[in-house]
């Protein structure tokens, strides 16, 4: 058995400018609120390539993953306009955040998920229009990924430690 603080994890958001531009980012942070995940850092931002680079194939391997033309599909995607970048805390937040957000392809994304209820995009169609998938969020893969991603997106004073009302309930 853990200890209880072992399970407290942080998870990067970003949601992704088809969101900004939709002007969803309210709908899309309330779910998070409301399941009591606490915000922790947040912030506008436009990375340019180099960090694109770094946070999909650096960190997140996409290039073996998914292939060349995806990954450069999904920059370009990326650098069409400003994010919102959040740092979510919480129990086991990383899997939290990712059930939350949904599967990858909007298609197959449950109902109930953020992509699933507001994106419609399949893996065939973005493929044959040669654009990234516009799934709307992105979320940490795992809590090593989470780190890495954060120390790339959020200097250390740019994320807060205080105490949220719902924590008394949620953890
Ligand atoms: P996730 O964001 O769900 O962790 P990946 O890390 O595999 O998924 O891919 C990163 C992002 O690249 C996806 O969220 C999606 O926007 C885009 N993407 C993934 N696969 C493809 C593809 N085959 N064609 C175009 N874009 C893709």
């Amino acid at each position: 058995m853990g200890k209880a603080k072992d399970f407290i994890q942080r998870s990067l958001v970003v949601c992704k400018p088809d969101a900004v531009q939709r002007g969803i980012v309210g709908e899309i942070l309330q779910r998070f609120e409301r399941v009591g995940l606490k915000i922790v850092g947040m912030k506008m931002v436009m990375p340019g390539e180099d960090q694109y680079k770094e946070h999909y194939e650096g960190i997140g391997q996409m290039i073996t993953r998914r292939g060349e033309q995806a990954f450069r599909y999904n920059v370009d995607y990326m650098l069409s306009g400003p994010v919102i970048a959040i740092v979510l805390e919480g129990v086991e937040a990383v899997p939290l955040v990712r059930k939350i957000v949904g599967s990858t392809e909007p298609k197959a994304a449950d109902m109930g998920t953020i992509r699933g209820d507001f994106a419609h995009m399949s893996f065939g169609y973005s493929d044959a229009k040669q654009v990234g998938v516009p799934n709307l969020v992105h979320a940490s893969g795992s809590p090593e990924e989470a780190k890495k991603e954060i120390k790339l997106w959020f200097t250390p004073e740019e994320l807060y430690d205080y105490s949220d009302l719902n924590e008394k309930y949620t953890r």
